[in-house]
């Protein structure tokens, strides 16, 4: 999509936003922010990354994508603020959230550790769970019993609410990480559970062929 002119009241409200989405406490490493530049060129194309900046500075959120560190710590509502802001300046649908909730785990080392062993499925799902903190000051995954035999399981992330765009984000990033771990050809991850719809916390379906 291309990019759209964002009118003075869009401006406002998402400064409203990122202000909200700052005062949320906790840190996220910038793992994913430093993945984000490629992702999001790859859906909108050269230049794409400019334009966000620039709309991120005038809703109080400067930044600068080439200098992000995956290994620092970075406000936890950071993930949060660029999908919220390129969903508004793309004209976004869900869709294209769950798009580069899929892109960001390619680039990172944590799937290629995952996959490069042939383990059971249910272990591989712990294993991602017990790497949550290192990327998240706050929240934790919890994972049910994964069943190879009725293809089925259930990933819980708990303690962290965040923006509605982020539970599309980890439904396409789940998705990603699930590819790596299941080796089938049809998955499908959904949302069943969601802190935005007070429920205790959110709850992500994994069913596969
Ligand atoms: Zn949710």
């Amino acid at each position: 999509m291309p990019a759209r002119q964002l009118t003075k009241e869009e401006i406002k409200e998402l400064r409203e936003v990122v202000k909200k989405l700052l005062k949320i406490k906790g840190e996220v490493r910038g793992a994913c922010s430093r993945a984000f530049p490629r992702c999001l060129e790859n859906l909108e194309g050269k230049g794409s990354v400019e334009k966000l900046e620039a709309v991120l500075e005038k809703v109080g959120f400067p930044i600068d994508f080439s200098k992000v560190n995956a290994s620092d710590w970075y406000p936890v509502g950071i993930d949060s603020i660029w999908l919220t802001v390129s969903r508004k300046l793309f004209n976004w649908r869900d869709k294209h959230i769950i798009e580069i909730g899929k892109c960001i785990p390619k680039c990172s080392l944590l799937t290629k550790l995952v996959s490069k062993y042939i383990i059971p499925v249910q272990v591989s799902y712990k294993k991602i769970a017990e790497q949550w903190d290192r990327y998240f000051t706050i929240g934790r995954v919890e994972i049910t019993n994964f069943k190879e035999k009725e293809k089925y399981g259930k990933i819980r992330v708990k303690d962290i609410k965040l923006h509605p765009n982020m539970c599309l984000f980890w439904i396409g990033y789940f998705h990603t990480l699930s590819s790596f771990i299941l080796r089938a050809k049809e998955i499908q991850v959904k949302e069943t559970k969601c802190m935005f719809k007070n429920d205790p916390y959110h709850e992500f379906r994994v069913t596969w062929k």
